[in-house]
């Protein structure tokens, strides 16, 4: 076993995030393995774009308060130790409550030789949709 060498933090891209996130990669798997895990951190406010994953995210909410939604779907609250699985396909949005950071392990699996994304990214979650009205 090795201790892995500590990767620089990354900010997430505005093109697909609402507000501050910051990323960091945990595990990115050596084929055959595809496992693909990051911390996530949302500053209160912040959140994803609407997106789906090609085959599918389990969130582990590891700190916060946050707030997720399927498409067509109420806005739930997760907090620490809750675990979020989206199937394949599925749009969706998760973040930070408006008061309250929120940190989660996000777990997914790499696509092909890598250079094809693992998710699909849409619009930005609007207020109006954060808000749950
Ligand atoms: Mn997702």
């Amino acid at each position: 076993m090795e201790i892995q060498p500590k990767q620089p933090t990354t900010e997430a891209p505005a093109e697909w995030f609402t507000g501050d996130v910051w990323v960091d990669a945990i595990v990115q798997g050596a084929e055959p393995s595809r496992v693909r895990v990051n911390t996530v951190r949302f500053s209160p406010g912040a959140r994803t774009a609407w997106h789906s994953h090609v085959l599918g995210q389990t969130l582990y909410v590891v700190d916060g308060v946050g707030l997720a939604q399927s498409r067509n779907g109420e806005v739930i609250e997760i907090r620490p130790g809750d675990v979020i699985s989206t199937p394949a396909d599925e749009w969706h949005w998760h973040g930070a409550t408006p008061t309250n950071f929120m940190t989660h392990l996000s777990i997914t699996e790499g696509i092909g030789d890598g250079d094809r994304p693992e998710a699909d990214w849409g619009e930005h979650v609007t207020d109006t949709e954060y808000s749950g009205r």
